[in-house]
């Protein structure tokens, strides 16, 4: 018989484990789906990780494993990953924000032959204006960009072995879940979902921490910012030769371009143009920076006693 593990990423969930984990354990049961469920502790500075092992205490089919540190969401993701054993594994929030009664959806359609299973957010929610500034206006440049709505997808997905292999095969650190299920392909389906309210505890994201989320995002995903810069600096180009034949034009012609306002402005402008593409080639150099060192993209300091193969440490360089 098949097997699903579910991974569930948690960072300071207290309030959350022990229902979440009643919660699945209960609908799978009822379903009649074998399954396992992977929390990842990321490095949570209060008890989720005492919650966890009280969880796995209660029922066998809990694991779980504690980060030495905060290394983010994408590295909770990708260590449970490492951690399932299912045929199939579904990756969701661990605040329930996910509703649970589309896993048995998503089940099927992994039965009927679907590789890849998608949730997709059929309303976004109270979208703050914050979001909808930050991430929301990164992730509609992206969707453009990798031709996949990124507003309406999510990391609530159902994988394949099959992909979970590919996905942790790949060399790199600096991870993006949710467009790499699309980079990887295999075949796919989709499932709707509504975002539901969290009932504990609160959203671990800020504006800034969701910012920056998005920019490693697109500088890790795509090197379209990159291109940004030649074309802002053929745009410049292009300007220049026009003010350079105007002003040599209107030189000769003995009515030379006035004055400091114009200088100072082109001078503003094109120092401004140039400080911006210096960062975003920066954020290029940072990211391969990052890789070259090769370090961990996360270190597990423990693991409740059902986890099988020694993990704990520096894992998967
Ligand atoms: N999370 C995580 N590491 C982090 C931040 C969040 O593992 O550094 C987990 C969190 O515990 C939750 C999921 O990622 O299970 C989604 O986070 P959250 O609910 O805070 O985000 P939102 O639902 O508001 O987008
Ligand atoms: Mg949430």
């Amino acid at each position: 018989m098949s097997v699903l593990s579910i991974v569930l990423p948690a960072y300071n969930e207290e309030q959350n484990i022990e229902n979440t984990a009643t919660v699945l354990a209960e609908l799978l049961e009822k379903h009649g789906i074998d399954y396992e469920l992977v929390f990842v502790s990321d490095g949570s500075v209060d008890n989720t990780y005492a919650e966890i092992l009280k969880a796995a205490a209660k029922n066998p089919r809990v694991k779980g494993a504690q980060f030495s540190r905060n290394f983010g969401k994408e590295a909770g993701i990708f260590a449970g990953l490492e951690l399932t054993t299912g045929d199939a594994v579904i990756v969701m929030d661990c605040d329930l924000q996910h509703p649970p009664e589309v896993i048995p959806q998503m089940w099927e359609k992994w039965n009927d032959g679907a590789e890849v299973v998608e949730g997709i957010k059929s309303d976004r929610g109270r979208e703050s204006l914050g979001y909808k500034l930050s991430a929301g206006l990164f992730y509609k440049i992206m969707s453009r960009l990798i031709k996949i709505d990124m507003n309406a997808s999510s990391d609530f997905k159902l994988l394949d072995r099959k992909v979970v292999k590919v996905l942790l095969e790949l060399p790199e650190r600096n991870t993006f879940f949710r467009a790499l299920t699309f980079w990887a392909g295999f075949r796919r389906d989709t499932v709707e979902y509504e975002v539901q309210e969290r009932k504990f505890g609160k959203s671990k994201w800020s504006l800034w921490s969701l910012m920056r989320y998005a920019i490693t995002n697109a500088t890790s995903f795509s090197t379209m910012p990159l291109q940004i810069v030649t074309v802002v600096g053929l745009i410049s180009i292009l300007g220049s030769i026009v003010l350079f034949i105007q002003t040599l034009v209107r030189y000769f012609m003995g009515n030379s371009v006035e004055g400091f306002t114009t200088v100072i402005l082109l001078i503003l402008i094109i120092g401004g143009f140039i400080m911006l593409s210096l960062g975003i080639i920066g954020h290029y150099i940072a990211r391969v920076y990052e890789e070259v060192k090769g370090r961990p993209k996360y270190i597990i300091s423990q693991v409740t006693d059902n986890v099988s193969g020694n993990v704990v440490g520096a894992w998967k360089r």
